[in-house]
């Protein structure tokens, strides 16, 4: 019998950790250029976080979460998204007292049971930034511009953003019965997914992907003929900041978002290169959140980015030569006998000791093989030793790069390879 990962889930193999450090460490440093700091959450909560919180009838709550009755009688489910949680943990833990807007940021697996396709898996990697405690449509600006940031700094072309207003309770109650009006006049031509959507949330129906609905969708009402004074204001603040940055904007009257937190401000940023599912990470603001499980009103926005998708794009839009390259030992050590092999490992330990990256070939083979290793595994030098370089106390230390080959006393092998370190 042999086991396979789970469907939707994938391995992310050593040679594949170059792009994923890559993606980290830039997202790390536009977090903090920016001013976020770290937050870590369990990767698990109290189900009803997520049907209060993300909202009853959206796919995530209805169709993709991975809830299951833990041993104690709870319902839990692993997180499908990082909001609920950030908000749950901001109310729980006062962060409300600190100077506002909190400003965090999350890397870590969420899970949706989502049919699988490119650079989309059940267990996924977000990156995830929110800001919560103002309204200010500079916020909103702010957290777009992180996520462009991001994407600058790794390179990607083509961005641009798209973005709509959703509206709030006070504005978005009648533009929903304008649309629910609209469709349910075309009713016969509605896929059967949008028939349901629109008796529980006809919102939704602006983001239908059937062929069959998108004739109607074109000519929808757009919401923003019926945003409210206040949502309209913010919304053009927001789009001038974008304007003064010169940053590539389309109002898209589709965009919605599949949750139900969203208020005013949705956006998404696209990139070249990854075919119909081009959008590199999705956000908005979520005013009406905190109310929603149970605290205090709480204006706040942010945004998620998957990083296999980012790294998706980063191969697609990489050149080859800027393929970032595994990390490389500075030496190898290879040993011919018994005890030149048990001074292979001294020798090893006090390189380790001394910070040089150190390998070295197990078990008794031949020189040629040992070499072969060094190489596949890209080693800067090896370190032969054998019977006559245990009796002379040296190694023979060979370059794999120019060939060049020299004796080198063991006192002398960590400042050498130190030196060598430094001049690489
Ligand atoms: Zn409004
Ligand atoms: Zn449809």
């Amino acid at each position: 019998m042999s086991f396979q990962s789970p469907k939707g889930t994938k391995d992310v193999l050593p040679e594949e950790q170059p792009y994923w450090e890559r993606v980290e460490t830039a997202a790390r440093r536009i977090a903090r250029l920016y001013g976020y700091e770290r937050i870590d959450l369990p990767v698990f909560e109290d189900t009803g976080l997520y049907k209060r919180g993300v909202g009853a009838g959206t796919d995530i709550v209805e169709k993709e979460m991975y809830t299951f009755e833990d041993k104690g009688g709870s319902s839990i489910t692993l997180r499908p998204e990082f909001t609920a949680g950030v908000m749950r943990a901001y109310l729980e833990n006062g962060l409300a007292s600190r100077p506002k807007p909190v400003k965090v940021w999350s890397i870590g697996p969420v899970f949706r049971y989502e049919r699988p396709q490119a650079g989309r898996f059940r267990q996924h990697t977000q990156f995830n930034v929110e800001a919560i405690g103002e309204s200010d449509p500079a916020l909103d600006f702010e957290i777009m511009s992180v996520a462009f940031h991001l994407y600058e700094e790794l390179g990607f072309r083509d961005l641009s953003f798209q973005i709509n207003s959703i509206g709030c309770p006070k504005c978005r109650p009648a533009y929903l019965e304008k649309l629910s009006g609209y469709f349910s006049s075309r009713k016969a031509d509605l896929c059967s997914d949008c028939g349901q959507r629109l008796v529980r949330n006809p919102l939704r129906l602006l983001d239908c992907k059937n062929p069959a609905c998108q004739a109607g969708i074109a000519a929808a009402p757009a919401i923003s003929d019926s945003l409210c004074g206040e949502c309209e204001s913010h919304f053009r603040t927001l789009r001038s900041f974008l304007d003064d940055r010169k940053r590539p904007v389309t109002v898209n009257h589709r965009l919605v978002r599949g949750l139900d937190y969203y208020t005013k401000t949705v956006f998404e940023v696209w990139a070249e290169g990854i075919g119909s599912q081009n959008a590199v990470c999705g956000g908005g603001r979520y005013d009406g959140l905190a109310e929603a499980i149970g605290g205090p009103a709480t204006p706040g926005v942010g945004f998620a980015s998957g990083i296999e998708r980012i790294v998706l794009t980063l191969k697609q839009q990489a050149a080859a030569d800027q393929a970032p390259s595994r990390p490389r030992p500075a030496v190898y050590f290879a040993h011919l006998g018994a005890e030149a092999g048990r001074q292979a490992v001294a020798l090893a330990a006090e390189c380790r000791a001394a910070g040089i990256e150190t390998v070295m070939g197990f078990g008794e083979r031949s020189l040629k093989a040992q070499m072969r290793e060094a190489n596949t595994r890209g080693a800067v030098r090896v370190a032969v030793i054998g019977e006559s370089e245990i009796a002379a106390r040296v190694v023979q230390l060979k370059s794999m790069e120019d060939g060049g080959q020299s004796s080198v006393p063991w006192a002398e092998l960590t400042a050498i390879l130190k030196a060598g370190e430094a001049g690489a």
